[in-house]
């Protein structure tokens, strides 16, 4: 795992990871779907401005989950249930205070994903 930046293609800095799944999309991905897992509490569907409220451009580490059940890197991400797809290890930054609050009302206890 020492690769350097440059190995990074350049269509990555458009990537970014949910902070409350870590799911891994482009910023349009986001706005065009939303977040397969998480979008009928975070409703970034057709809303950039939400996108970028929910969605963090600093992440480490991007795991490809493929069966989200049966995968020991699930459990021990706290991925199960997850639908398949690229989900980030680590995600810097902090959902806004209203966010949390909303999900807290819909039962869902918001937990940083920030390890660093
Ligand atoms: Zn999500």
């Amino acid at each position: 795992m020492a690769a350097s930046m440059d190995n990074i293609p350049k269509d990555f800095r458009n990537l970014r990871a949910c902070m409350l799944c870590s799911l891994v999309k482009s910023v349009d991905q986001f706005e065009d779907m939303g977040c397969e897992n998480c979008d009928k509490y975070l409703q970034m569907k057709g809303n950039r401005e939400q996108v970028y409220h929910c969605t963090s451009t600093r992440f480490d580490g991007i795991i490809a989950l493929m069966q989200p059940e049966d995968s020991w890197v699930a459990k021990w991400q706290r991925l199960t249930h997850r639908l398949p797809g690229m989900y980030a290890i680590s995600v810097s930054g902090r959902m806004p205070n209203g966010m949390i609050r909303e999900l807290k009302s819909r039962g869902i206890t918001y937990r940083s994903r920030d390890m660093s």
